[in-house]
């Protein structure tokens, strides 16, 4: 009995983990390549105030794949963080926001926007960390003030004390920081309590039901009150309808990012351009 069970367990392995444990080692392998021979991509979203003008924007990166074309991030995040590949792709987004802003700091046009990337736990809690953001700011003279980082609850979640430490050094050095995907997590509220950051983002799946679901609407009021209580800027994403940017507008919400603005697109197709302007 208990052999057969056994071989059915491997006979299971060998049907289904083995395609998956195949297809993990081929992005993992196909990642190390992304890197080597500059597949990865970094995409901009426009983010604007509640006049519609353009603030900034957030990177978000694209892996352009040889044959299979263009890959979307939680389809390899969670594979590179599990590697620790997280490590120089992290590099790499730094590296081109950096990069970025610096290119923005040239034209009167762009010089005022603000540029987030997001970080995951594990960049976030390398050792070196820390002097990589010094090393990049150095590097590029960028103002720090005109970079964030996003953190998710994951992050916390490591290792609190260092996450405050780390947040604190991250602070001192002027760069921002905003709490991503508020309200999917667990303890958000005593993180916003106990942390230094300055920026909330609601999670889109309170967004997109907040005209159907007047709980979400409610959720949303109540955050954006409570986040300023707090002293910090709220910003609404995945914003897609005029009614949910009309609704976000009436209770207060500070910044907006979704597809009813702007979609994310690359360096080359990113413009500076607020949204009223696009609509007339
Ligand atoms: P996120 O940081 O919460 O990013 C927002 C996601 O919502 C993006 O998906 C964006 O394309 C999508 N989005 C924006 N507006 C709308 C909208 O109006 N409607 C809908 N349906 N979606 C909208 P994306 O680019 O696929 O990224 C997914 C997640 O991957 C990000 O969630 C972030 O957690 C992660 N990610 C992206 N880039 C990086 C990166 O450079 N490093 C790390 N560690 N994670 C990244
Ligand atoms: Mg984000
Ligand atoms: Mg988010
Ligand atoms: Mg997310």
């Amino acid at each position: 009995r208990a052999r057969d069970d056994a071989r059915n367990t491997w006979r299971f392995f060998n049907s289904e983990m083995q395609t998956l444990v195949e297809s993990r080692a081929r992005i993992e392998a196909g990642l190390h390549e992304a890197l080597e021979q500059d597949h990865l991509n970094l995409f901009f979203q426009s983010q604007f105030d509640a006049r519609g003008r353009l603030t900034g924007a957030e990177g978000l990166i694209r892996w352009n794949r040889p044959g299979e074309g263009r890959i979307p991030p939680d389809q390899f995040i969670p594979l590179a963080e599990e590697t620790g590949l997280i490590l120089p792709i992290g590099s790499w987004v730094l590296d081109t926001a950096c990069q970025c802003l610096k290119t923005w700091s040239t034209n009167p046009r762009t010089q005022g926007l603000h540029l987030s990337i997001n970080v995951s736990a594990r960049q976030f809690h390398q050792p070196r960390f820390i002097d990589l953001l010094l090393e990049a700011l150095d590097q590029y003279q960028i103002s720090p003030g005109r970079l964030s980082l996003e953190l998710t609850e994951s992050v916390v979640l490591n290792d609190l004390s260092q996450t405050e430490q780390r947040m604190l050094a991250v602070r001192d050095l002027g760069i921002g920081l905003a709490l991503d995907d508020f309200g999917t997590g667990f303890s958000s509220l005593s993180y916003l309590k106990h942390l230094p950051f300055d920026t909330l983002k609601i999670d889109r799946s309170f967004v997109s039901d907040m005209i159907a679901t007047a709980s979400s609407a409610a959720i949303i009021r109540a955050t954006i009150a409570m986040g300023h209580a707090l002293g910090l800027t709220v910003i609404a994403e995945g914003v897609e309808t005029q009614e949910e940017w009309a609704l976000l507008k009436d209770f207060g919400c500070d910044a907006f990012q979704g597809f009813l603005f702007a979609r994310p697109v690359s360096n080359e197709e990113w413009k500076p351009t607020d949204f009223s302007v696009k609509q007339a």
